[in-house]
């Protein structure tokens, strides 16, 4: 029921593709990430929650129909719903039912609790299409409190050193999760950089509680940032920017950092392993509540898990994206 096209995937009973590529007529869109909101299409279906930010991302002029969570609507042959992924503000899995059984898309999604949206929801279909991008058995997610206890420990640590800590995280989700969780354990301010600001304003708008964002470049020329703690996306890293934090201590939050370590570890002085996506346990754990007899594995390492599953005895096979260069999920996540 949904093919894979040269623009992405495609539900021709339906009429639409799901987290296009390329420009098509009608886009539904699991979530706001620049792997799956991609601009130029002529009609974009998301959820309520998920609109704020994909208007942001692809400008007032495209054309935006959402949807509460839940609520099914006739596209043709199919009734379509979103239902909660757990990975970011507003994201979705994407349930299709027409006349070939149940499918689920699920975009991407974890299993861990996140105080900034809405937790995963098991929905059971006859075709499972499960994102891949940390299908591998070493990926294994320590608890959130853990890694949010190790930074604040960190930050303490810099401060007491004259330092300012910096931790580069992405501009969706990430950075408004660490916000939430570093928020239940001190009310100090955190500083970031200006490039978070919009998108950490939409998840207030939504009702996100964080604490106090002072933007950098509010402190006055010559103020000591010693003890202080900024949030930058990585594309801030190296830039004159920097110039401004005097002696500091960075870090990476990131799920990449539980392997890629030995090699950042020269580039960052921390790695926080706290990532928005399933680790192993929780994507085999998913694909067996789906209940599904038949399981498609996108982005990331596909292939391992397919053939894993397989192994296991289930009908699997992969679905190619226009996103498997090296170091998509580290542009994207
Ligand atoms: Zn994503
Ligand atoms: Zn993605």
């Amino acid at each position: 029921m949904l093919t894979e096209t040269p623009e992405g995937l495609y539900c021709e009973a339906g009429g639409f593709h799901i987290d296009p590529w390329g420009a098509v007529p009608r886009a539904l869109i699991t979530h706001a990430h620049g792997d799956h909101a991609r601009p130029g299409s002529a009609a974009y279906l998301c959820t309520d929650a998920s609109a704020p930010l994909l208007t942001r991302r692809l400008g007032p002029d495209a054309a935006f129909e959402s949807l509460p969570y839940g609520q099914a609507i006739t596209l043709g042959r199919t009734r379509v719903s979103f239902h909660p992924a757990g990975h970011v503000l507003g994201s979705a899995q994407i349930r299709v039912e027409g006349p070939e059984g149940v499918w689920v898309v699920t975009g991407d999604y974890k299993r861990a609790p996140d105080p900034t949206c809405a937790p995963f929801e098991v929905v059971t279909c006859d075709v499972f299409i499960t994102e891949s991008t940390f299908a591998l058995p070493i990926y294994r997610w320590d608890p959130t409190a853990d890694v949010i206890g190790d930074l604040v420990a960190w930050w303490n640590t810099n401060g007491a050193n004259g330092l300012t800590s910096i931790v580069f995280c992405y501009t969706i989700g990430k950075a408004q999760r660490l916000l939430a969780e570093i928020g239940r354990l001190t009310d100090r301010p955190i500083l970031v950089h200006g490039a978070l600001l919009p998108m950490i304003e939409v998840y207030r708008d939504a009702g996100v509680v964080m604490p106090p964002t002072p933007a950098l470049i509010e402190r006055g020329r010559g103020t000591s940032l010693a003890g202080e703690l900024v949030l930058a996306p990585p594309s801030a890293r190296g830039t004159p920017w920097m110039r401004r934090l005097g002696d500091l201590s960075d870090g990476l939050a990131s799920g990449l950092m539980r392997v890629r370590g030995v090699r950042r570890q020269r580039a960052y002085d921390r790695g926080f392993v706290i990532s928005d996506h399933a680790d192993w346990p929780a994507l085999l754990e998913t694909i067996a509540d789906s209940g599904a007899s038949r399981v498609l594995a996108t982005h990331g390492h596909a292939e391992p898990l397919a053939r894993f599953l397989r192994d296991q005895g289930i009908e699997a096979g992969v679905i190619r994206t226009a996103w498997e260069h090296e170091g998509g999920a580290d542009d994207f996540e």
